[in-house]
C-alpha cells in the first residue's frame, strides 16, 4: 500500500492450545480452526511519519465503500461458561494458556483507542468476550465509555453481551454507570438443554433472574440471543418465543456459525408463530426484524450463514490483547497495543486505523464455501462475538 502503514502479516509459528485429551470427530474439527490466543498472524503496524498524519473525517469508507459504524471490544478471553459450540472443554481446559492480565488492553488504553474510532464515525460500542463481566470493574470502564461523545455530541450507543450468569449481581452497578442496554444470551429454557449447552452444569434459573434483575435495575433495552444448533436446542425455539412474547425484551435467532458445515436455520422452516415483517431500525442492523401480528413485541433472525450481510458490515473488532479485526472471520489482526505501548500520538494511531479500514475488503459470507474453505478462524472468545 504505497505510503500506509501496513506490512503483511508476519508468518510466524501460531501458539495453538492442543488438546489433551482424545477428543470427538466434531471437537477436533473445532480445534483444527481454533486461533486461541496471541495470535501469531499479525499485521504490524509501523507507526505513520508525523508529516502524513491526517485529520478524521467521522466518515471513514472501507474499500467497499462501507462505513466505520461500530466497535465491538472483547474485555477479557476468559468464561465461566464453557458452551459446547464456543469453548469446548476438551480445548479450554486447565491447562488452557488464558492471556496474562499484562496483555489485556487496560481501561485507559481501551477509552482512548475508542475515542479515536469514535472520530472516525463509530457510533456504537459493545462489550464482549470471553464473559465480559468477569473483567474485574468493568463498570469502570463503561462509566468511562459513556462520558464519550461523538463528533456531533452525541452518546454512544453502548451495549454489552453477556451470558446472564452473575447479571443479577451486577446489573445495578452497570444501569449505575451509564449502560442502559443489554444483551443477554440465552440457547434454552430447559433446564436439562441449557446446563447441556453451557457445559458447567449452570442452572436457567440464575440467567433468568439476571434477566429480571437488569430490567428491575432499569436496563431500558434487553435484548436475548438464542443461537439455534439443529438437533441440539431447535425443540426451545417456541418456549423461547413464548416466554419472551409480551415481556418487551426481543427475542433473536442466530444461526449457529459452523463455517463450512451447517447450512443454517430458517425461521419460517420451524416456527408457526404468526409474524409480519418490519423495517431495520439503521443502516446495518444485523437481525431481521419480525413482529408478533398481535402487536405483542417483535423477534429478530440474525442470518449470518445463510443470508450474509456483508454489504454494508460496518463493524470492527478489538481483541482482548489490543488487536484490531476487520471481520470475525479475519485470517489475522492489527495490532494496535503496538502502537499504544510505543508512545504513538492519538494523530498517529488514528492514522493508522484509518489506513486499516481503507484498505478492508473482508466478505467472508458472501465468499462462504470453497474459496474459505479449510481458513483457520480466530477463536470467538478472544475476538469478541
Ligand atoms: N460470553 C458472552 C455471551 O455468551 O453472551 C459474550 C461473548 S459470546 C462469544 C458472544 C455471542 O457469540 C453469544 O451470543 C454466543 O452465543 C455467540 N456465539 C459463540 N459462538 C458462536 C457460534 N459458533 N455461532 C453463533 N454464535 C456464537
Ligand atoms: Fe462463554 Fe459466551 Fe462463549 Fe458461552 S458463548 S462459552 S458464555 S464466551
Ligand atoms: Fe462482516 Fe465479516 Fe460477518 Fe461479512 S463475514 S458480515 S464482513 S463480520
Amino acid at each position: 500500500m504505497p505510503g500506509g502503514v501496513l506490512r503483511h502479516p508476519v508468518e510466524s509459528p501460531l501458539r495453538r492450545a492442543t488438546p489433551r485429551r482424545r477428543v470427538g470427530r466434531n471437537i477436533r474439527t473445532m480445534t483444527d480452526r481454533i486461533i486461541p490466543i496471541a495470535d501469531a498472524r499479525t499485521a504490524s503496524i509501523r507507526p505513520p511519519d508525523a508529516n502524513r498524519v491526517e485529520t478524521p473525517t467521522g466518515r471513514m469508507l472501507d474499500s467497499r465503500n462501507r462505513p466505520l459504524r461500530d466497535l465491538r471490544i472483547s474485555v477479557t478471553d476468559r468464561c465461566n461458561f464453557r458452551c459446547t459450540y464456543c469453548m469446548p472443554k476438551e480445548v479450554f481446559d486447565k491447562d488452557y494458556n488464558f492471556l496474562p492480565h499484562s496483555e489485556l488492553l487496560t481501561f485507559e488504553e481501551i477509552t482512548r483507542l475508542a475515542r479515536i474510532f469514535i472520530a472516525h464515525g463509530v457510533e456504537k460500542i459493545r462489550l464482549t468476550g470471553g464473559e465480559p463481566l468477569l473483567r474485574k470493574n468493568v463498570e469502570r470502564l463503561i462509566e468511562m465509555l459513556s462520558a464519550l461523545r461523538t463528533p456531533e455530541g452525541s452518546t454512544l450507543d453502548l451495549t454489552l453481551t453477556t451470558n446472564g450468569s452473575i447479571l443479577g449481581r451486577k446489573a445495578r452497578l452497570l444501569v449505575d454507570a451509564g449502560l442502559k442496554r443489554v444483551t443477554v444470551s440465552l440457547d434454552g429454557l430447559d433446564d436439562a438443554v441449557f446446563r447441556r449447552m453451557n457445559d458447567v452444569d449452570f442452572p436457567v434459573s440464575d440467567v433468568l433472574a439476571g434477566i429480571d434483575a437488569a430490567a428491575a435495575a432499569g436496563m431500558r433495552s434487553i435484548k436475548v440471543n438464542m443461537v439455534v444448533q439443529r438437533g441440539v436446542n431447535d425443540d426451545q425455539i417456541l418456549k423461547m418465543a413464548r416466554r419472551f412474547k409480551g415481556s418487551g425484551h426481543i427475542l433473536r435467532f442466530i444461526e449457529f456459525m459452523d463455517v463450512g458445515s451447517s447450512n443454517g436455520w430458517r425461521l419460517d422452516d420451524v416456527v408457526e408463530l404468526p409474524l409480519r415483517p418490519l423495517d431495520a431500525n439503521y443502516e446495518g442492523e444485523v437481525a431481521e426484524r419480525w413482529a408478533y401480528c398481535d402487536g405483542d413485541g417483535e423477534i429478530g433472525v440474525i442470518a449470518s450463514v445463510t443470508q450474509a450481510f456483508c454489504h454494508d458490515c460496518t463493524r470492527a473488532r478489538l481483541s482482548t490483547d489490543g488487536k484490531v479485526y476487520l471481520c470475525l472471520f479475519a485470517q489475522h489482526g492489527y495490532d494496535l497495543r503496538a502502537l499504544l505501548r510505543a508512545d504513538a500520538s492519538d494523530g498517529q494511531i488514528s492514522t493508522a486505523v484509518a489506513d486499516i479500514w481503507r484498505a478492508r475488503a473482508d466478505r467472508y459470507s458472501e465468499l462462504r464455501g470453497r474459496a474459505t474453505e479449510g481458513l483457520k478462524k480466530i477463536e470467538m472468545s478472544y475476538i469478541g462475538g
